[in-house]
């Protein structure tokens, strides 16, 4: 069996607790044994692995860092290496991570009643019920205040109807946190699978996270209770808080993929030999590769690190979590697509899992705020104007 051995140049290792080093071996022991053998197949068929969500939810892996309702009560850094791990297997898996608890468990923990939260969080947590986060629509992708999506009142509850675009694990969720705007702002409200009108269909065709469901969600005049509605937050400071969660677990996510491909570009161009029988990693040229790889990787491994630990003090706030989605994400692309090079025309097969990494790491790049937005919310913290518009 395949042994991932990590990337640890500047010993980032000293800087993590024994507690820490053990939750990563935990998960990087679970990718190996569970996601590597099969993950290539997967890819081909493409469809979500549905039977792993069972040994993450036992593993704490699912809404780690949340405290209550059987949440493993882990502390960010934690979770970032649990993010970080299951990325380095395939980003699909993160993003099912990711979406199950940064987008769903924690709204329904921060802003959900009572009822809700008893109703749903320990079903989310022990992997019985899917979540999905309907933010996104056809029309609204970077902007998702102008979003068409309403709930109107009517009686004791209110009818929804809209469209959601690009929703992960949309078709196999029990429950979808739809974002809607009402004659209050925009509002969350918690729509089962199955209730009359609310339908899913799956994106086909993606040349990335092919082993994630990826849906449209279709709602028709939905009616449902005012109970459904997340009592605790209006406005787009609700979505966005959530995506502030998602985001730092990217971060962790996408240096974990950067590690995969620099770990097989490094072993592949040791043995590979070209002129004369010498490894390619003879020449100064691959060599150079190689060092910008591991040195983009270092910096992005002490950036994860080190806003986890600001966040684990309370200190993180969006704009910080935004320079770790941007950097991290365009580091690993670069990276990928580095690696892929150096593999020459095996780069180009899914034999090796650079260009699966590379492919997936597209998506990376543009959901949960773009490149661009990324550089727009940082841009506007230095400078205090906004240049969205
Ligand atoms: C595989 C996958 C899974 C996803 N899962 C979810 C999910 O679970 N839930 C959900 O709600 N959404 C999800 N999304 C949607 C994702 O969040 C959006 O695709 C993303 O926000 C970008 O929106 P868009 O695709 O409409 O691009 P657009 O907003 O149309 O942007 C197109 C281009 O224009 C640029 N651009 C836009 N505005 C500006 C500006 N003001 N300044 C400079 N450049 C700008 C962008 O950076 C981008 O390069 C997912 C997407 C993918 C690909």
């Amino acid at each position: 069996m395949f042994h991932f051995p990590g990337v640890d140049f500047l010993e980032i290792d000293s800087l993590l607790s024994d507690d820490e080093k053990l939750v990563r071996r935990t998960v990087r022991d679970f990718v190996d044994r569970e996601v590597m053998p099969h993950i290539e197949e997967w890819n081909r068929a493409g469809g979500f692995p549905r039977h792993l969500v069972a040994p993450m939810a036992e593993m704490g892996f699912l809404g780690a860092n949340l405290q209550g309702y059987g949440c493993a009560c882990m502390s960010n850094v934690q979770n970032g290496l649990i993010m970080q791990e299951l990325e380095r297997g395939d980003s699909s898996l993160r993003s099912f991570v990711s979406v199950q608890g940064s987008l769903v468990m924690y709204p329904i923990h921060a802003y959900g009643s009572d009822e809700q939260k008893k109703r749903w969080l320990p079903a989310l947590q022990q992997g019985k019920a899917i979540g999905c986060f309907g933010l996104t629509e056809p029309d609204f992708g970077s902007n998702p205040g102008g979003m068409r999506t309403r709930a109107v009142k009517d009686g004791g509850g209110f009818i929804l109807s809209g469209e959601k675009a690009w929703i992960t694990s949309g078709s196999i969720a029990d429950v979808a946190l739809i974002w809607a705007q009402t004659d209050d702002g925009i509002r969350g409200f918690l729509v089962e699978k199955g209730a009359p009108g609310f339908t899913a269909h799956d994106i086909k065709g993606k040349w990335s996270l092919r082993t994630s469901i990826t849906s449209i969600l279709s709602l028709q005049e939905v009616r449902v209770t005012a109970a459904s509605m997340l009592p605790g937050v209006r406005g787009l400071k609700g979505p966005l808080s959530c995506l502030t969660q998602a985001r730092y677990g990217i971060g962790w996510g996408a240096a974990g993929a950067a590690m995969a491909c620099y770990n097989e570009a490094l072993e592949y161009a040791k043995t590979r030999t070209q002129f004369d029988g010498k490894p390619v990693a003879s020449h100064q040229l691959v060599q150079e590769r190689l060092v910008d790889m591991i040195t983009e990787i270092t910096k992005a491994q002490l950036l994860a690190l080190h806003v986890g630990r600001l966040k684990d003090r309370g200190r993180a706030d969006f704009a910080h979590v935004s320079m770790l989605k941007r950097n991290n994400v365009k580091i690993a692309l670069d990276v990928a697509r580095a690696a892929r090079d150096i593999l020459g025309a095996n780069g180009v097969s899914d034999e090796y899992p650079i260009f699966r990494h590379m492919c997936n790491l597209e998506s990376v790049f543009t959901y949960e705020g773009t490149h661009n937005i990324h550089t727009l919310i940082i841009g506007e913290r230095i400078t205090g104007i906004q240049a969205y518009r």
